[in-house]
């Protein structure tokens, strides 16, 4: 049985006046199906590790492939986990499209976010132009096979659907698509990694979830959960979304 993931993406948004959201989400306490977690930004993680007391775990939003070096701006997997991350958000679609980010570098950093001790989201997801053109399963698949590397688990790695044109936007796919999509994932994680770790793996679909949409998102066939950026910035909206999770 898979543990349910309610994640939420901070984005660039947050300075110390945040973590009484999260301080209030961690009052909650533990959930009893779900596992909570926060990717503030990078200049926010220790403290929020601290705030968050073990209730909810705390995620990066991207690392770098390497240890450490002559890589200005950047942070590697070890020092999230230093800081008191436990995940890392990596291959976002507005990582892929603002830094060029590929397959092959996402897969790069997933490998580093292992080695380094975190839980890596990777996340996947079609254009609008791709959607239209009935290019999504194939844009997914080569998504899947490119960023994913081969040595992953259940308890290793988390697969975000994130379509382009629903983030930030409003827009969500209809049940069936979202369905089809999780479908088409889980058959291509067990194809390539059998039964056993392509079941474990948690499946989460992000992109405009709302405590309004969610209930009918969360029934939808291997949706184990969501990647939340707007509505994951408000406790009062983040709860009632974890709370629907819980409830699915
Ligand atoms: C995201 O950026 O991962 C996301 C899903 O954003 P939003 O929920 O705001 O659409």
């Amino acid at each position: 049985m898979r543990r349910k993931l309610a994640a939420g993406n901070w984005k660039m948004n947050g300075t110390a006046t945040a973590l009484a959201e999260l301080e209030t989400l961690a009052a909650a306490g533990a959930r009893n199906q779900t596992d909570v977690l926060i990717c503030p930004p990078a200049t926010l993680i220790s403290r929020a590790a601290d705030s968050a007391g073990g209730a909810l775990d705390i995620g990066g939003q991207d690392c770098h492939a390497n240890t450490s070096g002559a890589h200005t701006g950047d942070v590697s997997a070890e020092m999230l986990k230093d800081a008191g991350a436990s995940h890392v958000i990596l291959g976002h679609s507005e990582r892929r499209e603002d830094h060029g980010e590929t397959d092959v570098d996402v897969n790069a950093k997933t490998i580093a976010a292992l080695a380094g001790g975190l839980i890596a989201v990777v996340c996947v997801g079609e254009s609008l132009a791709e959607r239209e053109a009935n290019q999504t399963l194939d844009v997914i698949g080569a998504q899947l096979a490119g960023s994913i590397p081969d040595d992953v688990s259940g308890a290793t790695l988390v697969v975000a659907y994130e379509p382009i044109w629903a983030i930030g936007t409003g827009k969500v796919p209809t049940l069936e698509q979202i369905g089809e999509v999780h479908d088409f994932m889980r058959a291509e994680l067990g194809a390539r990694f059998g039964s056993d770790v392509g079941d474990a793996i948690r499946l989460l679909y992000g992109g405009s979830v709302k405590p309004g949409n969610a209930a009918e998102i969360f029934a939808v066939s291997n949706v184990d959960g969501a990647l939340v950026g707007g509505a994951s910035l408000k406790a009062a909206d983040f709860g009632a979304i974890i709370t629907a999770l819980d409830a699915a």
